[in-house]
């Protein structure tokens, strides 16, 4: 039979539980200090992430896709004979909305290109206001691991595999309309944060995306 506990044993038996709590907070605490810190400095800031650890071994055993800088997906290098119809920022718009200058669906079928070296981490149809949808993760920094994701959506066709490693310019896709939700465009993402929930493509919360043309503005290869 259990002996009933003393009221010094009850008190030691609380404050017990109240500085295993306490410690747990202070765990907590540096965690979001650290957090808080990368990321507020600035555009390459590390990406604390579940899988970065694995992009890490991948693009470390692969150090040709390591190559830096980027190009516009759609007529490479620069856009050529394409405008984008719905900026970053626009009505919520979460990236650009490429369409070709000749308007309508005339730009149906045109390719889609990786806008730099990188490894695919999901290529298939989502279906709804998605479609067919490509994910690419870059790495920017092997050190500092520092990654971004392009992504690419209403494909007509894929064309490239979940799981492959591929190079800038590499034809992923061709522009889609979504079977048949829109006139034919390509709706372009690039995210700071990899691996995040696909979404909406529109929201007013943009933590976690970038401009994407600012963004391959301001890296495009070294000359
Ligand atoms: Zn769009």
């Amino acid at each position: 039979m259990m002996t009933p506990k003393s009221k010094d044993e009850m008190n030691y038996i609380v404050l017990k539980r109240i500085i295993t709590y306490l410690n747990r907070m202070k765990k907590l605490s540096y965690f979001l200090i650290i957090a808080l810190i990368t990321g507020c400095s600035g555009q390459n800031a590390v990406v604390l992430h579940r899988y970065a650890s694995v992009y890490d071994s991948i693009f470390k055993l692969n150090p040709a896709y390591l190559g830096y800088g980027f190009d516009f997906p759609v007529g490479k290098p620069d856009a050529k004979g394409y405008y984008d119809a719905q900026g970053f920022g626009q009505n919520t718009h979460l990236g650009n909305d490429w369409n070709s200058n000749s308007g309508g669906n005339t730009d149906l079928g045109d390719p889609v290109y990786s806008i730099g070296d990188g490894y695919v981490t999901c290529a298939q149809d989502f279906g709804g206001g998605w479609g067919n949808v490509v994910r690419m993760v870059h790495c920017l920094d092997t050190l500092k691991q520092v990654y971004v994701e392009s992504l690419y959506a209403h494909l007509q066709v894929i064309q490239v595999k979940k799981g492959q490693l591929i190079k800038k310019g590499t034809q992923i896709g061709t522009i889609g309309n979504c079977n048949g939700h829109y006139y034919a465009h390509l709706h372009f993402e690039i995210r700071r944060l990899v691996d995040m929930d696909l979404g909406g493509g529109y929201a007013a919360d943009t933590t976690g995306f970038y401009d994407p043309t600012a963004f391959i503005k301001k890296h495009r290869p070294r000359k």
